[in-house]
């Protein structure tokens, strides 16, 4: 910008150049060209430094003089002397600001005076006041110190004291203490931090310790700090002695406790729990837990006794007590209809129920409430309402042997299915016997005998095959063969001589429980002994409650219902879970004790899962544990074959101190129900060639039961012997990193058959190892030819893109199969 237009023509200006320019002085002797166009009247505007004078300040002045020789042509007089006056207007406007600033600043000045020497008055005020105070604190203690003084040495007379001196407070050097010693120093302490701020105060640093023993050389004392010190001091004065007499209390303490609940026990302040947990080392909040040892420590140190509990014992005041034969009686039997899909279970059930509930009764059983009783020759019999494994392995889980008697039913029309053997597994894992309903007999297809041999090859041998296990035939659709079937059950049900004490405090299991919108939480309790009433109180699982009402299979309200009857029960504070145990206990609290206790426990216990089931957790504790000396396992296969040489495999393996058990081998994906099983029995899943299904996987995680895979025999028997024998080397382990579904299938020439795939999960990588998966079973094991993006080769695909792959050598692909793609790592193992 600066130096510029001198001599360079300028558009319209018809006075030529030179009449346009003005010259502009900078400081530093910088000089500026400008060029101005003018239009109707040849105006310059007179700039700061026009002039010559380079020098002078163009502070706030522009044309300081405005000297008319070197007036800019074109600038009439009129226009000059306007502009003059505007500037010496501007002129005295500034001077006029100045003096006004300067009384502006004088004003603050005197202000911040006058203040200052408020705040001074004010803390020589204050100053004053706590003088006054000390030197009344001092009197107090010198009364109290000369009474000390008197007591122990009667020779010394306590004015000799240099007390009065001490009275003056100010920065008194510390005479040589004495009896009172102590008292004195914090006297001069407290004494300093006014007069000199920096001594005291600062010298030494103020430790954490320092500050919780009640603020040694710390930090300034405020006035209520004072007043209590005072109040103390007059209470001791006057004899205080007396009320620092300690109750000694009997502290009960379980295994852990919440630093505040000790405190609480102890009838301490919570403040002083946590000083103490401190000089302990401890630090913790009064909201955090300590085991019994560390609160045996602070126990002691209050000067009270330590009661240790466990805290399982809060569960002891549910009656557990055997009964006496003499009080028990017959109870109807409680049994479970398990079976393949669609063989007839729930048709069975309904059958039973439309046939046997009283017919004069309007409409029957109008609710279902998860069971259901039916009377037969005057003989009672309960039915789970909730057919399937699921349900019965659940609730096997949680602790609840509910059934009595398994009813299995096998379509006559159909053979043994998976599911039946399933069952058949759950039943001889529960030791309940079984009935075999022989269901469908209407059907013209119906072929009972070929029912009956099957399940040979399962174990049950029938009566009509000269076995133990009853067998008959029904029509859950046409209603034959109920009656026998019933009577069976009933035969059964005597044969076991199911008995319970009508007369004890009530327990039960929970069938089922919801949260009604209207009624607030429902559970379905079984009662097993005893007699539950209505305003019992009672604990069932986590939850607990008071029977506020109950209600019968028939919608019916009832006051109480006895063993193997169910009922439903209002009044609980949360909503159970299926399986549950019910216990009737005295008191509300104890019932809240024992919630609250269980709450702790399952939380405790979901932490540590994952410690579960493993195999070699489930080995070593068989080996460690004298009463373990089976290892129960799950067998998963791709097929029949596999399964039975894994299974006799498996049974070969073994020695004195453990041996394996294989629950239940079946074919095909391993299933949610499996899983159950697994959980029930403690047990591991092996699959071989097969995957658990989705709803499985998210069960086995949550119950934290192992699946381990396998496509070898060999190496799962090495496996299992070596977890077996304890020496558990190196292990190849294989990861799943991702799947993919095969949603296409191309044919390129050159390449053969093309997957195009979706990531469903993970990721797909080309140099992994990949399965294909047809229904959760392992139809093929190999490597990928091709991985593609679009028409790139890719090393990688991430979950949710789609890409194409396509098998080295191997071509049977379809449209649904999924991709297993897995990564092979060497592993060093441990026995946890
Ligand atoms: P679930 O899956 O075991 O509970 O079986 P369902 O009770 O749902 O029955 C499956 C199918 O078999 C239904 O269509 C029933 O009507 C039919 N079914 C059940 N029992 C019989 C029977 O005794 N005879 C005939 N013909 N069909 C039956």
């Amino acid at each position: 910008m600066s130096d510029t237009t001198d001599g360079k023509k300028t558009l319209g200006l018809r006075g030529g150049p030179r009449s346009g320019q003005v010259k502009q002085s900078f400081s530093h002797g910088r000089t500026k060209n400008v060029v101005v166009e003018t239009k109707r009247k040849r105006v310059v505007v007179p700039k700061p430094g026009a002039t010559k004078p380079a020098a002078e300040k163009p502070a706030a002045t522009p044309p300081a003089g405005g000297d008319p020789s070197k007036r800019p042509g074109g600038i009439s007089d009129a226009e000059l002397d306007r502009r003059m006056k505007a500037l010496a207007a501007a002129k005295a406007r500034e001077s006029e600001e100045e003096e006004q600033r300067a009384t502006e600043e004088r004003e603050r000045a005197e202000e911040r005076e006058r203040r200052k020497a408020e705040l001074e008055e004010k803390e020589r005020e204050e100053r004053e006041r706590e003088e006054a105070l000390k030197a009344k604190e001092e009197e107090d203690a010198r009364r109290l110190a000369e009474e000390a003084t008197a007591k122990e040495r009667a020779a010394e007379p306590a004015a000799a004291q240099p007390e009065p001196d001490a009275a003056k407070t100010g920065p008194k050097p510390s005479a040589s203490p004495r009896k009172v010693d102590r008292e004195r120093e914090q006297r001069e302490r407290e004494a300093k931090p006014k007069a000199g701020r920096d001594d005291g105060r600062r010298s030494g640093k103020l430790t954490l310790n320092q500050a919780l023993r009640g603020g040694e050389g710390g930090r300034q004392r405020s006035m209520a700090a004072m007043k209590r010190k005072q109040e103390r001091a007059r209470q001791k004065a006057m004899g205080g002695q007396e009320n620092r007499e300690k109750v000694v209390r009997e502290v009960q303490v379980p295994e852990s406790i919440v630093v505040s609940e000790l405190a609480n026990r102890m009838s301490e302040k919570v403040a002083d729990v946590v000083k103490a947990l401190m000089n302990n080392g401890m630090m913790l909040t009064q909201n955090q837990s300590i085991d019994a040892d560390t609160a045996e420590l602070i126990v002691e140190e209050f000067g009270h006794r330590i009661v240790r509990v466990s805290d399982a014992d809060v569960e002891q005041v549910i009656d557990s007590v055997d009964d006496k034969d003499e009080d028990l009686q017959p109870r109807p039997p409680v049994i479970t209809v398990m079976g393949h899909v669609d063989h007839g279970k729930t048709s069975l059930l309904d059958a039973i129920r439309n046939a046997k509930v009283v017919a004069g009764e309007a409409g029957g059983i109008t609710q279902h409430i998860g069971a259901y009783q039916v009377e037969q020759n005057g003989q009672k019999l309960t039915f789970l309402d909730t057919p399937g494994h699921a349900a019965f392995t659940s609730m096997r889980a949680r602790g609840a042997q509910v059934t009595d008697i398994v009813v299995l039913v096998v379509a006559a029309d159909d053979a043994v299915m998976p599911q039946t053997v399933e069952a058949i597994n759950h039943a001889k894992a529960a030791g309940v016997p079984m009935i075999v309903a022989i269901n469908k007999i209407d059907k013209p297809s119906a072929n009972p005998d070929k029912v009956r041999t099957d399940l040979l090859q399962h174990e049950v041998v029938v009566e009509k095959m000269s076995g133990e296990v009853q067998d008959v035939e029904v029509s859950a659709v046409k209603g034959t063969g109920l009656d026998q079937l019933l009577e069976a059950i009933a035969l059964q049900a005597e044969i076991l001589e199911l008995k319970a004490n009508p007369e004890r405090a009530a327990s039960g299991a929970v069938i089922e429980a919801q949260l009604d919108v209207g009624r607030g939480p429902v559970a379905t309790v079984l009662v097993q002994n005893g007699t539950l009433r209505q305003g019992d109180i009672f604990v069932v699982g986590e939850q607990w409650g008071k029977v506020r009402a109950l209600i019968d299979d028939k919608g019916e309200r009832v006051s109480e219902a006895g063993p193997s009857v169910p009922v439903e029960v209002l009044g609980l504070n949360g909503t159970p879970e299926a399986g549950d145990v019910l216990n009737v206990v005295e008191t509300e609290s104890q019932a809240r004790e024992i919630a609250r206790y269980r709450e702790q426990a399952a939380k405790d216990k979901r932490a540590a899962l994952g410690a579960a089931t493993t195999l070699e957790q489930l080995m070593a504790n068989a080996k460690e544990s004298e009463s373990v000396s089976e290892l129960p396992i799950l067998v998963k296969a791709d097929v029949q074959g596999s399964a039975e040489a894994i299974v006799q495999a498996m049974e070969k393996i073994g020695n004195e101190e453990v041996r394996v058990r294989v629950l239940h081998s079946g074919v095909g994906a391993i299933t949610e129900s499996d899983i159950g099983l697994a959980e029930a029995s403690g047990a591991p899943v092996i699959g071989f060639n097969v995957r658990a299904n989705a709803p499985a996987r998210s069960a086995a995680n949550q119950k934290g039961v192992e699946i381990r895979y396998y496509s070898v025999i060999y190496d799962l028997v090495d496996d299992v012997k070596a977890a077996a024998s304890g020496l558990l080397s190196a292990e190849v382990r294989e990861t799943f990193i991702g799947y993919a579904e095969i949603k296409e299938v191309f044919k390129v020439s050159g390449v053969g058959k093309v997957a195009g795939c979706l990531v469903t999960e993970g990721v797909a990588r080309r140099s992994a190892g990949v399965r294909l998966l047809r229904d959760d079973v392992v139809i093929h094991e190999g490597t990928l030819k091709t991985l593609k993006r679009f028409k790139d080769e890719v090393a990688e695909v991430q979950s949710g893109q789609e890409c194409g792959m396509a098998f080295e050598n191997y071509d049977d692909i379809r449209q649904g199969d999924v991709i297993e793609i897995f990564e092979r790592e060497e592993v060093e193992r441990t026995l946890t």
